[in-house]
């Protein structure tokens, strides 16, 4: 958390409400799995979808599932003949975040693929409207490179964890924290695409490719 914890409860108490599939897969994710904070949740969840729903995208990809949280979000946005695809290599929280897509009225609209997303990546031949960059965070610069001349004109990224608990900001840097710190500076300084920082939860970098 990088709002004082005041702000964080007051943001996290007046929101419309999770949907009830959502709320079970948290419940679950804390049950089942030794790192249930990287799940999004019903916060962060929220403005995933709000941004996925403005967007209308037909072909989202996302960097990360974990046990699905966020690409339930995110699929709640997509236009009628649109895509999500999502990209783990944890198999047993692949079994969780499968078991939920099952359930989901966008069941059809998600392609959840289990490997190291750098070798899958190249595989995918599609023209992004929306990425969600949520894996390890010391390559998000190799994602962001990988993706960016895929993504079409006003198209968005969105790179989670990059205020990395507030040590962005605090001296000295751990590699993991240099590594996030050198993402931002380069997204900063990157000609091709505008960007801001929303502090939200664990901090959001949003990049809209001009
Ligand atoms: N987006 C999820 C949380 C993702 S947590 C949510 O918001 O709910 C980060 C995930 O990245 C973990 O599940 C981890 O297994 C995955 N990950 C890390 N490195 C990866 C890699 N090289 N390829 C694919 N997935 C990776
Ligand atoms: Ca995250």
């Amino acid at each position: 958390m990088i709002t004082p914890l005041k702000i964080e409860n007051y943001v996290s108490t007046y929101l419309s409400k999770e949907d009830d599939l959502l709320r079970e897969l948290d419940r679950v994710t804390n049950l089942r799995t030794l790192t249930p904070r990287m799940l999004s949740g019903h916060v962060q969840g929220n403005f995933l979808s709000i941004i996925s729903s403005i967007l209308r995208p037909k072909r989202i990809l996302e960097i990360g599932t974990f046990t699905g949280y966020s690409a339930l979000c995110l699929a709640a946005g997509l236009a009628d003949d649109g895509l999500i695809y999502t990209l783990d290599r944890d198999e047993e929280t692949a079994l969780i975040a499968q078991s939920f897509f099952e359930r989901s009225e966008y069941k059809s609209k998600i392609r959840h693929i289990v490997g190291d997303a750098k070798s899958i990546i190249p595989t995918l031949d599609e023209e992004w409207d929306l990425v969600f960059i949520d894996a390890d965070k010391e390559a998000y610069l190799v994602y962001y490179e990988m993706v960016i001349e895929k993504v079409r004109p006003s198209g968005i990224i969105l790179a989670d964890n990059i205020l990395w608990s507030g040590k962005i900001v605090e001296e000295p840097m751990d590699k993991k924290t240099r590594l996030i710190h050198e993402f931002n500076m380069a997204i900063a300084q990157d000609t091709r695409v505008k960007n801001v920082i929303l502090p939200l939860r664990d901090g959001v970098n949003v990049i809209m490719k001009k």
